[in-house]
């Protein structure tokens, strides 16, 4: 690991403005994806700036009937809120479907967005990798591909968000608060949080230098019967081949958003009218234009009949 300096922040627009203003500074919060990436030397922070002081762990009722979760709130916190399994159920079975118990003890809201892909050839530096070297070319296309991306891929980087909440977050319409360098603050729609990769795989967020996630804001509840299925190849401790997060309410109406497919999770608004015609339908306009490999094609069916699993039990 490199050397690094190491403060505590005591406001979040203090933190925002000094990991603007001090080259190479970065976040840390419970520091399970980052602390991994700094032993590996893919992250070299000069200097860190913990968060975890700023007392933004805390899940409130919002003016509008929605909820809005503090960026430090732990997983489990999430997880376990009583208002999140009751009126949100597929945030909460998201967040149960990830990682173990003892990560989410530490992981919090923010640090689970932004968590790095998964990519094997990300963590090898002995690897081409736009993301994390911008211009030196993408061992994955061609090269092992089995977990990567099947749509919203560029000929620089196919690779993944890893994250199961940010996919029921987006299924919520999630908004994300931020403080941003100057002191103003912003709210980012979970629909524009996560970028395509594009010729810029290493800019993964619409976040600016600086900005400082506070808070995320769903919507009031919007009943329905909430789901998660979550494919993998262990049945616990491992990143999802592909995930399906659903809302389904009685008439058969509802919202789909994937995971383990693309760049950022997978939601096509308009192919959610065809949830009463069933899972062949919504995964046909899901994943039109989809680009997979030899070795990830079978994501594509597997999306299908993971969907097809979901809408049956929403029938119950
Ligand atoms: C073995 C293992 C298995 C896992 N399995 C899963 C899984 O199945 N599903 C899943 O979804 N996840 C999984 N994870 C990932 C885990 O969920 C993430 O590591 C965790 O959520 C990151 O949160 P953190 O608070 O520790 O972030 P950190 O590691 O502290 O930070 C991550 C990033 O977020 C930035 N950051 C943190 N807080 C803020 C903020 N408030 N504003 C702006 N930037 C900020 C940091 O600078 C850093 O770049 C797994 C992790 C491990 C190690
Ligand atoms: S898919 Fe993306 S993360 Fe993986 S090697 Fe290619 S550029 Fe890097």
């Amino acid at each position: 690991m490199k050397p690094f300096t190491y403060t505590r922040a005591t406001s979040p627009a203090e933190a925002a403005a000094a990991v603007a203003r001090t080259p190479g500074a970065k976040f840390i919060a419970g520091g399970t994806n980052l602390l991994d990436l700094m032993k590996l030397q893919i992250e070299t922070p000069a200097h860190l700036i913990d968060v975890q002081d700023l007392k933004l762990d805390r899940i409130e009722k919002t003016k509008d009937g929605g909820l809005r979760i503090g960026a430090l709130v732990k997983n489990t916190a999430l997880a376990s809120d009583e208002t999140v399994r009751r009126d949100y159920g597929v945030l909460s079975r998201s967040l149960l479907a990830g990682a173990s118990g003892q990560l989410r003890n530490k992981a919090t809201t923010a640090g689970n967005l932004l968590q790095r892909t998964r990519c094997p050839y990300f963590y090898d530096t002995n690897q081409a990798c736009n993301k994390r070297k911008p211009g030196s070319g993408c061992a994955a296309i061609g090269g092992f591909s089995r977990q990567l991306g099947v749509i919203g891929t560029s000929d620089a980087c196919i690779a993944t968000h890893p994250s199961d909440m940010a996919v029921a977050m987006r299924v919520l319409d999630a908004s994300v608060e931020t403080v941003k360098a100057d002191g103003a603050t912003r709210s980012i729609p979970m629909a524009d949080f996560h970028r395509l990769p594009g010729n810029t795989p290493h800019i993964e967020t619409a976040l600016m230098p600086g900005e400082l996630i506070t808070a995320v804001t769903l919507p009031k509840p919007i009943g329905g019967m909430h789901l998660y299925h979550k494919v993998r190849d262990r049945s616990s401790y491992a990143f999802a081949l592909i995930s399906v997060a659903a809302v389904v309410q009685q008439d058969g109406t509802g919202r789909v958003a994937v995971g383990g497919v693309a760049h950022r999770p997978w939601r096509v608004e308009a192919a959610e009218a065809d949830l009463p015609r069933g899972a062949r339908a919504v995964a046909s306009g899901l994943l039109a234009g989809a680009k997979p490999s030899h070795e990830n094609a079978f994501k594509l069916p597997l999306v299908e009949r993971t969907l097809a699993a979901v809408l049956a039990e929403a029938k119950g």
